[in-house]
C-alpha cells in the first residue's frame, strides 16, 4: 500500500485551511506526522479513508473510536438520510428520543432516565453540573490522566489547572484506592461527585482495577457523593452494554462515541431520584436547543445493528491484532506491547502495562513514535497522531488488513534493534 508521491489538490487545500481554520486544523487535530507530508480527508468507506488526491488509507482512529461498524455504514446512512427526510429537530419530545431512550435503559444498568446531548464533552459537563446541584456541594473528584471533555470543570490534561475557578478541583492517581480514601475521607461533606473513566483511553489503555473501582463504589456510597462512570470510549465498544454491567455500577453515566452511529451525540443518565432534578421536572435547567433526529435514528440503526455476532466478530479480529503483535515484539525481544479493551487498543514502549499516569508517562517515548506514525502513513496506515491516543479495528477491517498492519510494524521495530 505504498503512497504515491503528493499532488497538487492536498497541497492547496492544506495552504487554504491555514487561512481559514483556527491552527489550520480540523476539529481535532491535522493528520500528519511530524515531517511527514499532511493529508487532507476527503471521505471514507468501511476500514478506509480516501484524500483529496484520491489516494487510500487503512484507518486505524475510525474517527477516535466512532466508527466502530467502518466509515459510511449503509444502512446507518440510510437511516439518516431517510430521518433528514422527515424533519431533522423539533425541539420537542419525538419518537427518536424515546426510542434511543427505551433501548439505553434496557442495555445499561445505571441508566433509569437518560438526557441527550451534542457530545460527551456536553454529557460529562451537564452531569457534573447536575451532581452539583443534586448534592448541593461543590468539589469534584477526577484522576489524573482521564479525559472527560474540554468544558475545564476538571482539568483538560493532566497537571494543568482546571478552567473551574477556586480549588474545587481534587485530582488523585489512577488505581490507587488509599489515595482515594484519604482524600475523600477528609473531604467529603463537600465533594459533589467523583468522575471516572472506568478503563482509562487516553494514557494508553489502561483498565480501573476492580479492587480500585469497588472502593470507590462503596466510599461514594458511604458519603452520598455521586459516582459518574464517564463511558464515552467504553460503552457499547466490546458488547452491548457498558463496563458497569459486570457489577460495579454508578449512579450517572455518560456517553459518546459509538451511540450516534458515526454521528456526534452525547447522554447522560442515571437513578432516576437524581435524575429528577432536571428541569421540567426539576429546577436544574440544562437544555440543548436541538438533538437531531438524523443522529438519533442513525445511531439507534448502528446499535441494533451491534449485535452479538458483530461484536464477537470484531473482538477476536482484534484479540488476533493484539497477539500477533505482541508476537513480534516478544520474538524479537523488543520492549513494545499492544494492550487492549475489545477493540481499543494502545501500543506502549513498555513490557509491562502502565497502571496510572505516572508511570504512562516514564514509558513514553514521542519520538519513536512519531516515527512509526510517519512510516505507517507513508504506507498507506493511519494510527492516532498522539501516542497515548487508543487505536481501533472496526468490523470492516479483514485478517488482510490486520496482516498488513502487522507486517508494516514489524518491519519497523525490526529496524530498531535497540528497543530490546
Ligand atoms: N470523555 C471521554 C472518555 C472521551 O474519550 C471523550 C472524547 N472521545 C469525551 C469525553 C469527549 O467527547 P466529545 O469529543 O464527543 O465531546
Amino acid at each position: 500500500m505504498e503512497k504515491s508521491a503528493p499532488s497538487f489538490r492536498s497541497k492547496k487545500l492544506i495552504n487554504e485551511a491555514r487561512t481559514t481554520l483556527a491552527g489550520g486544523a480540523g476539529c481535532r487535530s491535522r493528520c500528519f506526522f511530524e515531517s511527514s507530508e499532511e493529508i487532507v480527508i476527503d471521505y471514507g468507506k468501511g476500514s478506509r479513508l480516501y484524500d483529496a488526491d484520491g489516494r487510500e488509507y487503512m484507518d486505524f482512529c475510525i474517527s477516535c473510536g466512532v466508527n466502530i461498524l467502518g466509515h459510511a455504514n449503509h444502512n446507518v446512512v440510510l437511516a439518516a438520510k431517510k430521518t433528514a427526510e422527515r424533519g431533522t429537530g423539533f425541539s420537542l419530545l419525538s419518537r427518536a428520543e424515546i426510542e434511543m431512550a427505551g433501548f439505553l435503559t434496557r442495555h445499561v444498568p445505571s441508566m433509569e432516565r437518560v438526557r441527550f446531548v451534542n457530545s460527551g464533552t456536553e454529557a460529562t459537563l451537564s452531569a457534573i453540573r447536575l451532581a452539583k446541584k443534586a448534592t448541593e456541594r461543590r468539589k469534584i473528584v477526577s484522576f489524573e490522566g482521564c479525559y472527560h471533555g474540554f468544558h475545564g470543570m476538571v482539568p483538560v490534561e493532566p497537571r494543568k489547572e482546571s478552567l473551574d475557578p477556586a480549588g474545587l478541583n481534587i485530582v488523585l492517581p489512577y488505581n490507587n484506592a488509599a489515595a482515594f480514601r484519604e482524600a475523600v475521607e477528609s473531604n467529603h461533606r463537600e465533594i459533589a461527585c467523583v468522575i471516572i473513566e472506568p478503563v482509562a483511553a487516553h494514557m494508553g489503555i489502561i483498565p480501573g482495577d476492580k479492587d480500585f473501582l469497588t472502593a470507590i463504589r462503596e466510599i461514594t456510597r458511604r458519603y452520598g457523593i455521586l459516582l459518574i462512570f464517564d463511558e464515552t470510549m467504553t460503552a457499547f465498544r466490546g458488547f452491548a452494554g457498558g463496563f458497569q454491567s459486570n457489577g460495579i455500577v454508578p449512579d450517572i453515566t455518560c456517553m459518546g462515541g459509538v451511540i450516534g452511529g458515526g454521528f456526534s451525540l452525547g447522554v447522560y443518565g442515571g437513578r432516576a431520584d437524581i435524575m429528577r432534578s432536571l428541569s421540567p421536572e426539576g429546577s436544574f435547567y440544562q437544555s440543548p436547543t436541538i438533538v437531531s433526529q438524523t443522529v438519533l435514528r442513525a445511531g439507534l440503526m448502528a446499535l441494533r445493528l451491534m449485535n452479538d455476532a458483530f461484536y464477537k466478530a470484531v473482538n477476536k479480529k482484534a484479540e488476533y491484532l493484539v497477539s500477533s503483535l505482541n508476537d513480534v515484539f516478544i520474538d524479537h525481544n523488543l520492549s513494545v506491547r499492544v494492550f487492549n479493551y475489545y477493540s481499543m487498543m494502545s501500543l506502549v514502549f513498555s513490557t509491562a502495562r502502565p497502571s496510572n499516569y505516572e508511570e504512562s508517562e516514564a514509558v513514553k517515548n514521542p519520538l519513536l513514535y512519531q516515527e512509526l506514525g510517519q512510516y505507517l502513513l507513508g504506507r498507506g496506515i493511519i494510527i492516532p497522531q498522539a501516542e497515548k491516543e487508543p487505536f481501533f479495528i472496526s468490523g470492516k477491517h479483514s485478517r488482510k488488513d490486520l496482516d498488513i498492519m502487522i507486517g508494516e510494524v514489524k518491519t519497523f521495530f525490526l529496524g530498531k534493534k535497540d528497543l530490546s
